[in-house]
C-alpha cells in the first residue's frame, strides 16, 4: 500500500527534478519489493479460478486505496479480469484528456503450490519466485509509479486505465475484447510485460502467434496378419512433419515448429489417427493470410490418408509502426534525464501488447521488471532495477 507511506509535497513545490526523483524512488525501494513479494505469494495459476480471483481482488484493494475505482470484467471460466480507473479531479485541465492505458496480466504459468518448491526470497540481490518477473513486479511497479506520481503532484497529471487480464498465458481468449476497447479510448498503451535481457529493452516488436493442430485419420489394420491392408496415421504425419518444417523462413521471420505429436494405439496395430499441435509466429501482418492458405492446403502423400488442419493466427504481430516509434522515442527522453541509454529490441514472443498494436493504438512493451527465467524454476528480478523502472513508467505516464 504504497500511498500510505509516500510523502506528500507541498502543492507549491515545483517538480522535483529527475535526480530527487529517483531518490524518492529508491528510498521506496524495500516498499516495492515488499508489494511484489505479497503479490507473488498469492499463487493465481491461470487454470485456477478461485485463486486467481482472489489474486484480483487483492489487486483491487491495492489500486483502490490510491483512489483508482476498480471494476471487475467477470470470466465463468477463468479468473476475473481487473479494470481500475484514475480520473483526475474534475477541476483539473488534465481530467478531460483521454487516459493512457497500462496494460498486464494477474495469471502465472505456475500450477498451485509452486511456492513449497520455488519460495519467493531474496538472493544475490535478486527477488526469485514464480511469476514474480512474468509479470507480478511490473503491477508492483504501476501502483508505485502512480503513488509516486500522486505524491509529486498532488494527484495524478492525467487519467489513467489499469487493465490486468487473468487468461494471458492462456492466449488472452477471453480478455481480448476488452483489451481492445480499452485500448481504443486511450491515448496510448503501455505494457508492463519484462524487459527484454539483463539490459532491460523496451519491446517494440512482437512476432504474431499462431496455434494450428493437424489431424490425420488413416486405415487400420492388424500389423502382423494384414500389413498391406493398412495406411499408417503416424507415416502419414510424419511426412507432413517434415513438408511442415519446410515453411519455415527464418530471414523473413517465419517459424514453423511441429511442438507436440499423439498417434496410434498399439505396436501391432497400424496406426488410424496421429495428430499434431503446431506453433507458428510471424514478423509482419501481410504473412498471416499466405501462411494460413499453405497450412490448410497441406494434401495427404497417402491418398487413403485424409487430413484436418484448424487453428489460427491468434496474436497479429505487434510492427514497429511510426505510432510504438515515437512512444520509444518519449521513453528514451525520459530515461536520459538519468544518463540512461534505453535500448529497444524486436522479440519472438507474443503478449496482449499484439492486441492494441494490432488494431493500431500505439503501444510500447517490455517497460516491466528486468530479470530472467520467465515460466522456468529460476525466473527472478533484478531488484536495484526497479526505482528507475519505476521512474520510467511515472514519466511516461506524464510524457505520453
Ligand atoms: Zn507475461
Amino acid at each position: 500500500m504504497p500511498n500510505k507511506t509516500a510523502k506528500k509535497m507541498p502543492s507549491s513545490a515545483t517538480r522535483p527534478a529527475w535526480a530527487d526523483r529517483l531518490r524518492y524512488l529508491s528510498e521506496h525501494q524495500n516498499l516495492i519489493v515488499q508489494t511484489i513479494r505479497k503479490f507473488v505469494e498469492i499463487e493465481s495459476p491461470s487454470d485456477n479460478k478461485q485463486s486467481a480471483d482472489r489474486m484480483a481482488s487483492v489487486l483491487a484493494s491495492e489500486f483502490e486505496a490510491l483512489g483508482g475505482h476498480a471494476k471487475l470484467h467477470r470470466s465463468s471460466d477463468f479468473g476475473d479480469s481487473l479494470q481500475i480507473d484514475f480520473v483526475p479531479p474534475s477541476r483539473a485541465q488534465s481530467a478531460n484528456r483521454r487516459p493512457i492505458l497500462l496494460l498486464g496480466h494477474h495469471d502465472t504459468v505456475y500450477p498451485l503450490g509452486t511456492l513449497a518448491n520455488m519460495p519467493c526470497k531474496v538472493e544475490n540481490g535478486n527477488l526469485h519466485g514464480p511469476g514474480v518477473l512474468d509479470m507480478k513486479a511490473g503491477i508492483a511497479l504501476m501502483l508505485h509509479a502512480i503513488a509516486a506520481l500522486q505524491a509529486w503532484h498532488g494527484g495524478l497529471p492525467r487519467p489513467v486505465t489499469v487493465f490486468l487480464v487473468s487468461d494471458e498465458e492462456v492466449g488472452s481468449h477471453y480478455s481480448r475484447k476488452v483489451t481492445e476497447s480499452l485500448a481504443r479510448e486511450s491515448d496510448g498503451v503501455l505494457v508492463l510485460e519484462p524487459g527484454a535481457g539483463l539490459r532491460g529493452a523496451v519491446k517494440t516488436a512482437r512476432k504474431g502467434v499462431g496455434e494450428f493442430t493437424l489431424q490425420v485419420q488413416g486405415i487400420a489394420a492388424h500389423a502382423g496378419l494384414d500389413p498391406g491392408k493398412g495406411h499408417s496415421a503416424i507415416l502419414e504425419l510424419s511426412r507432413q512433419i517434415v513438408a511442415l518444417s519446410k515453411l519455415n523462413n527464418l530471414r523473413q521471420g517465419i517459424s514453423v515448429n511441429a511442438g507436440v505429436i499423439q498417434g496410434g494405439t498399439r505396436t501391432n496395430v497400424v496406426a488410424a489417427e496421429a495428430s499434431v499441435a503446431i506453433d507458428v509466429r510471424i514478423k509482419a501482418m501481410h504473412q498471416a493470410a499466405a501462411l494460413d492458405r499453405k497450412l490448410r492446403s497441406l494434401k495427404p502423400f497417402d491418398k487413403h490418408c485424409k487430413l484436418k488442419m484448424t487453428g489460427s493466427i491468434n496474436r497479429p504481430p505487434m510492427e514497429r509502426t511510426a505510432g510504438v516509434v515515437k512512444l520509444y522515442k518519449k521513453a528514451q527522453e525520459v530515461a536520459s534525464q538519468l544518463g540512461w541509454k534505453l535500448e529497444e529490441a524486436a522479440v519472438g514472443g507474443g503478449s496482449d501488447g499484439n492486441f492494441t498494436a494490432g488494431i493500431g493504438v500505439p503501444t510500447l512493451d517490455g517497460l516491466g521488471a528486468v530479470g530472467a527465467g520467465a515460466h522456468a524454476i529460476h525466473e527472478y528480478i533484478v531488484i536495484s532495477e526497479l526505482p528507475r523502472r519505476a521512474l520510467l513508467l511515472a514519466g511516461m505516464i506524464e510524457a505520453v
